[in-house]
């Protein structure tokens, strides 16, 4: 069996929704299990309504609106969901009453897209002559712990899912919901926002799937941001490692985590376009063909905070490092990329509020400044480090498109090479090492 993702965008309307079922028509052979988003914009639709009910104002009916015109599109009974829509109109009348939202009742809000989605588009199949049905995943054994917005399956949901799943009537497709859970108590709960990827990861895992494809709307991972590099191109093969890079500087395609489910079981993840089904995409498995070129491809992460600390006390002082670093986890820091002399370690984050706490604190071995609006950029390749004069390459054509390096890191033997340069020369840089890396790269 495969499991096939469809994100917000793909599962948007009637027009994106019919393309879906032709994708899965497609792969009807392969036993698929479709996991799917709620329709695009739904989800930030519920968020919103959740917030604006705690502040005592009840905007239900906007979000519902736009469920039911997706319904109504796709020639649903508007009977189909009204049972649901009722449901979130006492819960925001809930919390309306008590103006208080906590990430339990955040959850159980945002919960309602998924539901409301695989119910209209199994609807949709099904008439179609595709027989499918909607499915709420904890129906089908996967449960949570009780970590509202980031919850993640307890040991042992695989076999209870590969018990439920195989209790399935035969011949027909299960349309199963994405980005939500339930605790073994009962209570509604949600692995993250844009987590329906994560879901796919985790239900292929515990299936044994084939394979998990994720259908959005890029053809692939690509070797830039098209946006910035118009000769960007699809990435056919990579590793999960430069994925996983990739995904936690990129942002834009998946989220590291979503991997880390498919790299433990060994299943090929695909990274599909709904848009292009024709195309390929890409291929993201422990082992990916040789890739002949050092660079896999180039991503990049703006608006980030340097932290920087100049102390002469580090000079032959041991444990100097180790202070600073503890000084940053107890203040909750999320540190990304580090360097360090004698004398300075320059660190980026992106939370202001818990870097200034830290920094007031590290002022005490010696002084900080904290510069803003940064970005970290990645080269990311397999072979990265056997490339000589790789660096040359990179810094002097950074050098000629008049671009100042702030920060350089690159580990023993590691498969990405980090930058730090400003925002503003973010798409230059990209572009440049775009040409340099990929169009006049000699292999
Ligand atoms: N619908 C959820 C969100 O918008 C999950 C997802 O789309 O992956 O965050
Ligand atoms: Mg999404």
């Amino acid at each position: 069996m495969i499991v096939m993702k469809f994100g917000g965008s793909s599962v948007a309307d009637r027009a994106q929704i019919e393309k879906v079922l032709g994708i899965v028509r497609a792969h009807a052979n392969h036993a698929p299990l479709v996991v799917c988003s709620a329709h695009k914009g739904v989800t930030d639709g519920l968020v919103k309504a959740a917030r604006e009910a705690a502040k005592g104002r009840l905007e239900v009916e906007t979000v519902i609106a736009k469920q039911l015109g997706v319904a109504r599109e796709l020639g649903c009974d508007d009977a189909l969901l009204a049972p649901l829509f009722d449901d979130l109109r006492s819960l925001l009348r809930g919390v309306q009453l008590v103006r208080e939202l906590s990430a339990r009742s955040l959850d159980y809000v945002s919960s309602f897209g998924e539901r409301w989605s695989t119910r209209v588009i199994a609807d949709l199949f099904s008439r179609s002559g595709l027989p499918a049905d909607a499915h709420d995943v904890w129906d089908l054994g996967f449960v949570t712990d009780a970590s509202f917005g980031q919850a993640r399956p307890v040991p042992g949901y695989e076999q209870q899912m590969r018990d439920a799943v195989a209790r399935l009537p035969a011949g027909r497709v299960p349309i199963v919901t994405g980005f939500i859970g339930k605790t073994a108590d009962g209570e509604i709960t949600t692995v993250g926002r844009n987590g329906s990827d994560l879901t796919a990861t985790l239900v292929g895992a515990a299936l044994g799937a084939a394979e998990v494809q994720i259908w959005s709307d890029t053809d692939g991972v690509m070797t830039a941001d098209p946006r910035l590099v118009r000769s960007a191109r699809n990435i056919p093969d990579m590793r999960f490692d430069e994925a996983a890079e990739l995904a936690y500087f990129g942002s834009r395609m998946l989220h590291p985590a979503t991997l880390l489910p498919a790299m433990a079981a060994k299943i090929p993840v695909r990274v599909l376009n709904t848009n292009r089904p024709e195309h390929a995409g890409t291929v993201i498995r422990g082992e990916a063909a040789p890739n002949p070129s050092p660079v896999t491809s180039i991503a990049y992460k703006e608006r980030q905070l340097v932290l920087t600390l100049c102390s002469t006390r580090m000079f032959g002082e041991v444990g100097f490092l180790g202070r600073v670093f503890e000084t940053c986890a107890r203040h909750g820091v999320e540190v990304d990329m580090v360097t360090t002399s004698e004398v300075t370690v320059s660190l980026t984050a992106n939370d202001r509020p818990s870097l200034e706490r830290a920094a007031d604190e590290l002022a005490a071995l010696g002084s900080v400044r904290i510069d803003e609006g940064r970005s970290i950029l990645v080269i990311v390749g397999q072979h990265l480090a056997e490339r000589p004069g790789l660096g040359a390459e990179v810094f002097g054509a950074i050098a000629e498109a008049g671009v100042n390096v702030e920060m350089i890191s690159h580990a023993f033997g590691a498969i990405n090479l980090s930058l730090v340069v400003r925002d503003a020369d973010v798409s230059r840089t990209v572009a440049v090492l775009h040409r340099v890396l990929f169009e006049e790269a000699r292999a």
